[in-house]
């Protein structure tokens, strides 16, 4: 078996992964930096393709190129009632497009990179390196990165994982020139989340998402409800087949993101937001801090400038979405109560800021109007 040394090596070149390798090259040039991935890209990843434009922060160049669309109408739905807003931009992208375009500006600043390439098992792990078994070949690195999305299985494996929240998400590419550009968020279709339409320069990404609740485990029911959603879209042929999803790994607060040398970023790290469910910036901005953590490392040596990252995490992405994890939970459980409540222009507007970047759940809920938002929700 052949043994490839690296000084990093990153499993899954989705957006987590790639933002990860672009930025340690960036930071460190002479970085030896290697990126697995199992499928061939491009490659298609089920999601709506929502991105807010402050991923702009995280990434030195231009991502103008990987944008299909740029949404500045959108439309909120609860209650029967519908309630719009002009004042946020989203991009829209498609994913197939979007990830190949960070891989390839990750492999032009020298990032090397395996397609089709399975990490099986990651083994002799001692205090300066380890080694990732894929069929075949072993690479050796001094850091290793797991990057490998919500159905990764390698973290669990290692014992990193701790029960975390999930969320079921479906999605349903329909293509079609009928499009009146606006992106749709609807209340009404699942009592533990939203069904959505984001608009797409050549069709419309429709997809439905909810928490799974104790013994639902795989039956919450999605295909139908999307599939009754979808109906109002003018969607003639709803074809069950092209249905895609997976469960989402929403953020806990209880995962270990470092340990030892290997270290935990996008959503195997519970990097995507509680009431949202948005995981492509929060991925990007969790490779980004990484990367900070393991330059200083390589630089340095000291294991302290890598169990920085768990404090950078929690800082900066971790405290926010504690208090989205709070208001999800208020959703979930009240949401009967707040639907009259989420078709106004205050909670549209709220919602928005915070999706679009504009600003942040710190912003918007302190102690005190939290409190009083609880009173009038549960009594
Ligand atoms: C239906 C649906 C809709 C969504 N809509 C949105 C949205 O509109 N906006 C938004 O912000 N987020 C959305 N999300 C969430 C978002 O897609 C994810 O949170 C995001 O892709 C996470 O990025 P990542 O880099 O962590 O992982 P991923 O993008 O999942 O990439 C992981 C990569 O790792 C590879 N991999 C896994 N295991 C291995 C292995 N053993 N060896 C080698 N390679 C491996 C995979 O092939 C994959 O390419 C949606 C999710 C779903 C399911």
């Amino acid at each position: 078996m052949n043994n490839s040394l690296y000084d990093v090596i990153i499993i899954g070149a989705g957006p987590s992964g790639t933002s990860c390798a672009y930025n340690i090259k960036r930071l460190k040039p002479d970085a030896k930096v290697l990126v697995v991935d199992k499928a061939s890209f491009p490659r298609y990843k089920p999601c709506g393709g929502g991105v807010s434009p402050e991923v702009a922060n995280y990434l030195d160049f231009s991502l103008e190129p990987a944008v299909d669309y740029k949404c500045n109408q959108v439309v909120m739905v609860a209650n029967g009632k519908e309630i719009e807003t002009d004042k946020h931009e989203l991009w829209m992208v498609r994913r197939e497009v979007f990830d190949n375009y960070l891989l390839e500006k990750a492999k032009s600043i020298g990032v090397e990179f395996i397609a089709n390439c399975e990490v099986k098992d990651i083994v002799n792990q001692n205090e300066n390196s380890a080694s990732v078994i894929t069929e075949g070949r072993k690479f050796t690195g001094k850091i290793i990165v797991l990057a490998e999305g919500g159905r990764g299985k390698l973290a669990k494996k290692l014992g990193m994982l701790s029960s975390s929240t999930v969320l079921a998400a479906m999605e349903y590419e329909h293509y079609t020139s009928n499009l009146d550009g606006k992106l749709y968020i609807d209340f009404d279709y699942n009592s533990s989340g939203y069904a959505w339409n984001f608009p797409k320069s050549d069709g419309l990404s429709l997809g439905i998402g909810g928490h799974i609740k104790g013994k639902e485990k795989g039956n919450v029911g999605l295909p139908k409800k999307l599939a009754s959603y979808v109906s109002q879209f003018d969607v003639s042929q709803f074809e069950k087949s092209n249905l895609h999803g997976h469960p989402i790994q929403l953020f806990s607060g209880k995962s270990r993101l470092v340990c030892g040398k290997i270290v935990l970023i996008g959503e195997i790290a519970g990097c995507v937001d509680p009431l949202t469910a948005e995981g492509i910036r929060p991925a990007i901005k969790s490779g980004y801090l990484a990367a900070q953590s393991i330059a200083s490392y390589l630089r340095t040596d000291k294991q302290k400038c890598l169990d920085d990252y768990n404090l950078m995490f929690y800082e900066q992405i971790g405290s926010d979405f504690q208090r989205a994890r709070f208001v999800s939970f208020l959703l979930n459980q009240y949401m009967h109560k707040l639907l009259p409540i989420l078709s106004t222009e205050r909670a549209i507007n709220a919602f928005m800021d915070v999706f679009s970047g504009k600003s942040s759940y710190k912003a918007k809920i302190n102690l005190k109007r939290a409190f009083k938002f609880c009173l009038r929700v549960i009594f």
